[in-house]
């Protein structure tokens, strides 16, 4: 099958709109975001350079916490 490749423009966790399901965590294959517990619980990206774009994490996410932009690769 093919697979169109995407690059990652921007990857971001709105503090604000994440409730700390953690779903988008679970749905991360390549482990790039995680939890933060310290004061409040939300998820945030910790290995952006791992991000290839397939928009699992925002499907994922209820609140619409995660904003994923990314540009076709040529
Ligand atoms: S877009 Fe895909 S690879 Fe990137 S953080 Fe979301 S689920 Fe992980
Ligand atoms: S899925 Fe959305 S609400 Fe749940 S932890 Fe991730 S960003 Fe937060």
């Amino acid at each position: 099958m093919f697979h169109r490749r995407r690059e990652v423009t921007s990857l971001s966790i709105d503090k604000d709109k994440c409730i700390g399901c953690e779903a988008c965590v679970s749905a991360c294959r390549r482990r790039v975001l995680d939890m933060s517990y310290r004061v409040d619980c939300y998820a945030w990206v910790k290995y952006p350079l791992d991000c290839v774009g397939c928009g699992r994490c925002v499907r994922a996410c209820d609140t619409g916490a995660v904003e994923l932009v990314t540009n076709l690769k040529r």
